[in-house]
Order: C-alpha cells, then sequence, then structure tokens
C-alpha cells in the first residue's frame, strides 16, 4: 500500500502550490464510546489521502477526486448545511466550517488521490477532510498545524463539515486521530475533555516481540455493507442516553465499573442493560489496553480484542457474519485476538497475529469468505503511521 499517488505532478493544468495528506485510521479499542463521553485509542494508517491544492484568489473551489472520477465545481458562498450533496460536501464543508469560524478561506484548485479504502470503516472521510484542512491552513496562513491545541482546532471544524455539510452523524475520533496521531504510537484520547495520550505501539520488536519475530496488526475490510447500518447507529445513541437518564447520570462514562450489574438492576429492560454494559465495559476495557500495552502485554491486548468483539457482537449488537467470521478465521489461525473495528454492520476488522500466522491468517480469512459466497475480502497488515502534514 505504497503506491505513490500519481498528484504531485499538477492541478488544473499547472504546478500546485503544495501538496498535503492526511491519515486515515484504525481504532485499536473503544468502540461505541466516543458519544458517551468515554475513551478511544486509535492509530493513523500509513495509507493516506493526498490534496494536491492551489490557492484562488476567488470564491470557486475547484476539486478533482481520482476515486470519486470526477471533477467539479463549487460556488462557497452557495455552501452550507446539505449543500453540496455527494463527495464535494467532505472537501467544500472544510472550507465553510473554516470561515464559520473566522479564517479568511477563498476559493482553491484541489486534486485529491487517495490510498485509503473507501466507506470501509477506516475513515476516508477524515483523511479527505483533514488533508484539505492541511492544505486550507498553510495556503491561507491561518497556522493550524502549528501545535496539538491548533491541530484540534482544525479537528473541530473538519468534525462541522461532516456532520452539518455532509450530514453524517460521526463523533471526533477520526478527525482528532488523522490531525494528532504520531508514527509509532496510538493515540488515547478522552472524548469528554479532549485530553490526549500518545501510547507506544511498536509491534515489530521490543519486548513484546515474540522470540525475535514480533507481532502484525492484520486489517481485514470485509467489503461487507448492509444497509442497516445509519438508523442503527442513531438507535444506539438513544439507547445510550436513556440508560444514562435512568442511571441518573449525564452520560455512561460516569456508570463505575466496579458492581455494574447492581448498577444495571435498575434500568428498565434487558436491551438497555446491555447496550449500557457494552459502554461502561468497553471503556474498561480502553484503560487495560493501555496498560498493557505499556507493559509490553500483548496477550492481555489480544484477550482485550476478544472481550471487545463478544461485547459488540452480543451486548451492543452492531457486528454481521462477515465480520464475526473474520474474526474467528484469524483467531483459528493464531491471533492472540481480533475484533470488529468501527460502527460495524460491515466495515473492517482488526488481529493481532505473530507475524509467522499473517500468511496463513490472510489465506484462511479469504477461503471463510470464498466458502461462504462473499465477495472477496482485502486483508492488510498496518502499522502507526503519522498525522497531517505538507508533503511537498
Ligand atoms: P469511511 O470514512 O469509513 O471511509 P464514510 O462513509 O464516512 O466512510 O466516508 C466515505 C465517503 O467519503 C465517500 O462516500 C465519499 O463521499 C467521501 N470520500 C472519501 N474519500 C474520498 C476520495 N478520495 N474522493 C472522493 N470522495 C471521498
Ligand atoms: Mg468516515
Amino acid at each position: 500500500m505504497t503506491r505513490a499517488p500519481g498528484i504531485h505532478l499538477e492541478v488544473f493544468g499547472s504546478a500546485p502550490h503544495g501538496v498535503w495528506s492526511a491519515p486515515g485510521r484504525v481504532n485499536l479499542i473503544g468502540e461505541h464510546t466516543d458519544y458517551n463521553d468515554g475513551l478511544v485509542l486509535p492509530i493513523a494508517l500509513p495509507q493516506r489521502t493526498y490534496a494536491a491544492c492551489s490557492p484562488r484568489d476567488d470564491g470557486l473551489l475547484r476539486v478533482h477526486s481520482a476515486q470519486a472520477g470526477a471533477t467539479v465545481e463549487v460556488d462557497l458562498a452557495s455552501v452550507g448545511p446539505g449543500s453540496p450533496a455527494g463527495w464535494t460536501a467532505y472537501v467544500a464543508g472544510v472550507l465553510w466550517a473554516l470561515a464559520q469560524d473566522g479564517h479568511d478561506v477563498r476559493g482553491m484548485d484541489v486534486t485529491v488521490d487517495s490510498e485509503v479504502p473507501v466507506g470501509a470503516g477506516l475513515s476516508s472521510s477524515a483523511a479527505l477532510e483533514c488533508a484539505v484542512g492541511a492544505a486550507a491552513s498553510d495556503l491561507f496562513g491561518l497556522g493550524l498545524l502549528a501545535d496539538d491545541a491548533s491541530r484540534a482546532r482544525l479537528a473541530t471544524a473538519c468534525v462541522r463539515a461532516e456532520n452539518d455539510v455532509a450530514g453524517a452523524p460521526t463523533g471526533g475520533m477520526d478527525q482528532s486521530a488523522s490531525l494528532l496521531c504520531r508514527a509509532d504510537h496510538a493515540l488515547l484520547l478522552d472524548c469528554r475533555t479532549g485530553a490526549t495520550e500518545h501510547v507506544s505501539f511498536v509491534l515489530g520488536a521490543g519486548p513484546g516481540a515474540d522470540a525475535g519475530h514480533g507481532h502484525v496488526l492484520l486489517v481485514t475490510d470485509t467489503r461487507a455493507e448492509h444497509a442497516l447500518n445509519d438508523g442503527q447507529y442513531a438507535q444506539r445513541v438513544a439507547s445510550c442516553e436513556s440508560a444514562a437518564a435512568e442511571l441518573g447520570v449525564s452520560s455512561l462514562r460516569d456508570v463505575d465499573p466496579t458492581g455494574l450489574e447492581g448498577s444495571l438492576a435498575v434500568l428498565s429492560d434487558d436491551v438497555l442493560r446491555r447496550r449500557a454494559r457494552h459502554v461502561v465495559t468497553e471503556i474498561a476495557r480502553v484503560r487495560a489496553a493501555v496498560a498493557a500495552l505499556r507493559q509490553h502485554d500483548l496477550v492481555e491486548v489480544g484477550r482485550l480484542f476478544d472481550a471487545s468483539h463478544a461485547s459488540l457482537r452480543d451486548d451492543y449488537e452492531v457486528s454481521c457474519d462477515e465480520l464475526d467470521v473474520s474474526v474467528e478465521a484469524a483467531r483459528a489461525a493464531g491471533a492472540l485476538g481480533a475484533r470488529m473495528t468501527g460502527g460495524g454492520f460491515g466495515g473492517s476488522s482488526i488481529a493481532l497475529l505473530p507475524a509467522d500466522a499473517v500468511a496463513d491468517a490472510e489465506r484462511a480469512i479469504a477461503a471463510a469468505f470464498a466458502e461462504r459466497g462473499w465477495r472477496a475480502p482485502a486483508s492488510f497488515a498496518v502499522t502507526a503511521g503519522d498525522s497531517a502534514h505538507r508533503d511537498a
């Protein structure tokens, strides 16, 4: 996945002013916790979205995407909630949000090319927003890449582009990961306070390595699409709000994991109890995973991955057959642990594997899908990549 995108050469017939890129992300653990004021632990992917850009003096955005196979012109004065429709909302929305924040933003010529699988739960949307946001910051002198506090403000603008203009509900994890992650580190993000910590995430060497062979994080894009996705997400958010209200707390973050079953007994129905159990135990698993990573205890990290998957499948009910099968096949091939990642109902899974079991796991996952007549999945090993920056 180190394809050099062919965008460095020109933007609309002339050399670009510069090229900026931002990574996709994969969440190691902490799923469906972001809208509960919880904790998440993403890494930036080595796969990035590139934007070759030049500033314009007028209010026109011209944007071409190799993935969309289209060139679109957008008058920035016409951008707002729901407009433009389609993929250009993710680009125009960023300029709109920055202008709303009082920044002097004008038009741009933008050519986009990406290595991040689109719609696989690996956050191609945030990679696109953050690449464009990084470009706008530099081209218009906004200084939003200067330090983590500025980057966090840019992340907020990118979230508003996605929520308000593209109309896609999303917490802030994706944009924070794309703008704040560091190479070889996972990002512990507290979604209540915005506080971050960088946790070393190097599997190839060090005391956690298996007799010098090391471990690998294998991502599998199941390429499954289930139409259930949208309504189910909103329902889960609503269930969490109801459970928190019945428990008398402002969010499920405030529920103590010790004595949890006793606390949950007061909830009015079993569905709410299971939804709340997932969120509270998942937040505890993020803390445990950070501690385990710091101790290089990959066996424990794997155990936590497995527990997270079971909780998402049984209590939160957001998994699907393709995710379950990919996880089970990876485990049977020797994974220390595996789990679905992202919102669920399709998207991707991750498996923590001894390096010498990776090829077997990829084959086993592909065979399990073929046996069931499903589309071939795409598996690839990843390391923790770097945040958004200028490339050229
Ligand atoms: P994910 O972020 O998990 O990949 P989303 O549904 O959040 O999935 O975002 C995918 C959408 O983002 C695409 O349907 C498209 O509108 C937009 N998008 C992402 N990357 C690109 C790209 N390189 N070119 C054009 N549009 C893109
Ligand atoms: Mg997305």
